[in-house]
């Protein structure tokens, strides 16, 4: 069997994961890319798979990064299940028709803009189009990955003709409708809207069995890259192998070329409603065989509600024996609010383990607290502003919960709090109504009759208007607002009304992607480029890392631990190898070391990489 890393592979968004046996074939979650453009038009790329041959989609939690892609792969003819926890399903509705409205939105606006200034937008296509090309270059490589660099250097050679290196049209998205079809649900259809730029990247084969059955669409040729050596991954006695592609099939398949427009949405509001009927609800501990062969177990996350980790049994054949896989989604925090605490797991061959915060420590939570009633305090004693980028989807109720808290325990004053997200809203609705997945303090809190997610001074803001509304609002108060990254949202707004204002504070309470603005003001940018204007920073940034959703080093290796602990290297249980994913790469890098350390074997995918399983 064979897994493949379609996201969050050396960067923080985009999970997904393609699973196939002889018999069968899922993804595990089906995420969005967000965060800088460079990140983002990975969206763009052509689906890895034809989507008709999946069997069934495993979400493990509802954050876009992880569900966002699926009503896009539903439209292209996705017709299975998707699995997912009640919760998720519930939050995951407003997470996609929220996506398929900002998306139409975002086109239109790109269309107005189109008119108004066609030069900047051609400039813009420009860069897009170059961003696309060189996401598709990378997602080659990391299927490449197996090949010996020289090699892979002189296959390209051989083929430069077919590269884009002309400097003449940009390159081109291709809609999955006109992609070929094949039988063979082992054979992976990706990489069609590649051939036009680089004919040597090669088309992932099909498992590369012991005893070698000839297969007709992937039967080497004479210039067949299949016969460079397959590369072990980690240094187990069984490890997962890479998989070599053949530089004929590549050729063969090479799809018409078409012109595809980098401003459509990727899907609507329509959609993704469209998609909503495919999903269907599950109990965390209750086995169910998603897929002939496949059978999965979620089990209790903690990052968000409904999130989980998901435990798979894998039989290539009927009877044949079974490989145990764990794939971590992401992971919480112990002794958080709200939410239980990740569930431990013990056994696996195989683990994925999210790498977000490798090399990097959350404060205690009583200093996290500490920070906030401190920002609380000093936007109180200045008549400031305090705005919190927040995720509408549990940072936005446990900061909530924390204000709450704070206040009964005397140790803020009583703000106005506006929260200024209708998902956010929204979401916390989902809360209320599911105190099944409450741990025992807050079931304990709502036992008698407190209302954990509720402040006591909020303003619920539902249209745009009231949301311009707040900047006249009598100070001092406070604003809760997404998006967490200040990469777009209503936070924007407030952002662009308070940046150079001395008595405001801007706190962030989770992760800043790479290249996006909350990054920039977090690392001190003195200077931040707004609407194409540059405006001086004047106001506090500050950070607290303790409300993060994410474990952080050390509970992360403590997860892993519990796959090694009390067993002998290589035993029952012990898994073959651990792949490190959902990072950035010095997070991985820093992380890495440290697993090795607890005696696993370690690989960190590259995107689009394909390993054996087995
Ligand atoms: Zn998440």
């Amino acid at each position: 069997m064979h897994l493949q890393f379609l996201g969050a592979a050396t960067t923080v968004t985009g999970s997904q994961y393609l699973l196939s046996t002889d018999r069968a074939r899922i993804l595990i979650d089906c995420g969005m890319f967000q965060g800088s453009p460079n990140e983002s038009i990975r969206n763009r790329i052509p689906l890895a798979y034809d989507p008709a041959t999946i069997d069934a989609i495993l979400l493990t939690h509802a954050h876009l990064d992880h569900c966002g892609l699926i009503p896009h792969v539903v439209k292209a003819g996705f017709k299975g299940p998707v699995w997912a926890t009640k919760g998720t399903v519930e939050l995951a509705t407003l997470v996609l028709l929220d996506s398929g409205k900002l998306q139409e939105e975002f086109a239109k606006r790109q269309l107005r803009r189109a008119k108004h200034d066609p030069e900047r937008a051609a400039t813009f296509e420009k860069r897009d189009s170059a961003a696309l090309f060189a996401a598709e270059r990378l997602a080659d490589d990391g299927v490449d990955g197996a090949l010996d660099p020289a090699d892979a250097a002189v296959a390209r050679a051989a083929t430069a003709g077919e590269s884009n290196d002309d400097g003449g049209r940009p390159p081109v998205a291709i809609p999955v409708g006109e992609r070929r079809q094949f039988d063979d649900p082992r054979v992976d259809p990706g990489h069609f809207g590649n051939r036009r730029f680089d004919a040597a990247l090669l088309v992932a084969g099909p498992p590369q069995e012991a005893g070698g059955a000839s297969d007709p669409v992937s039967s080497p040729g004479p210039s067949d890259l299949a016969a460079a050596p397959v590369t072990a991954v980690g240094a187990s006695s069984a490890p997962p192998t890479t998989i070599a592609r053949d530089p004929e099939q590549a050729l063969v398949r090479q799809p018409p070329v078409l012109d595809a427009d980098l401003d459509e949405p990727l899907y609507d509001a329509q959609d993704a409603q469209a998609a909503l009927a495919s999903f269907r609800g599950i109990d965390y501990d209750m086995e169910i065989e998603v897929a002939p062969g496949i059978h999965a177990t979620y089990v209790d996350a903690g990052h968000i509600l409904g999130s989980a980790i998901i435990r798979l049994r894998v039989a290539d054949q009927d009877g044949g024996p079974e490989l145990r896989l764990v794939f971590s989604g992401d992971l919480g925090r112990t002794g958080t609010p709200i939410l239980r605490d990740p569930t431990v797991v013990t056994d696996a061959d195989y683990v994925l383990v999210e790498s977000t915060y490798g090399g990097r420590e959350h404060e205690p939570e009583a200093e996290s607290n500490k920070l906030l009633a401190d920002a609380v305090k000093l936007v109180a004693d200045h008549d400031g502003v305090l705005l919190v980028p927040s995720f509408a989807i549990g940072r936005t109720q446990e900061v909530v919960w924390e204000l709450h808290r704070l206040i009964e325990a005397g140790q803020i004053p009583l703000l106005q709090l506006y929260l200024d997200s209708p998902m956010a809203s929204k979401a916390s609705d989902v809360y209320r109504h599911h105190p099944d997945y409450y741990d025992a303090e807050t079931t304990a809190l709502l036992a008698a009759h407190d209302a954990p997610l509720d402040y006591p001074k909020q303003t619920i803001t539902n249209d745009v208007k009231q949301s311009e509304a707040i900047a006249k609002a009598p100070r001092p108060y406070m604003i809760v607002a997404s998006n967490g990254m200040l990469t777009g949202g209503r936070v924007v707004g407030h952002l662009r009304n308070l940046v150079d204002d001395p008595s405001a504070v801007i706190l962030f309470v989770g992760y800043q992607g790479e290249g996006t603005l909350g990054a920039h003001l977090q690392a001190g940018a003195t200077t931040i480029k707004l609407d194409g204007e540059v405006r001086r920073v004047r106001c506090q940034v500050r950070s607290i890392s303790g409300f993060s959703a994410h474990a952080d080093e050390s509970e992360l290796l403590a997860w892993v631990g519990n796959f090694a602990t009390g067993k002998a290297p290589g035993g029952p249980g012990w898994p073959k190898t651990v792949f490190i994913v959902h990072g950035d790469p010095d997070a991985q890098a820093a992380l890495e070391p440290k697993i090795r350390a607890l005696g696993l074997n370690t690989h960190i995918p590259l995107w689009h990489e394909i390993v054996e399983l087995r």
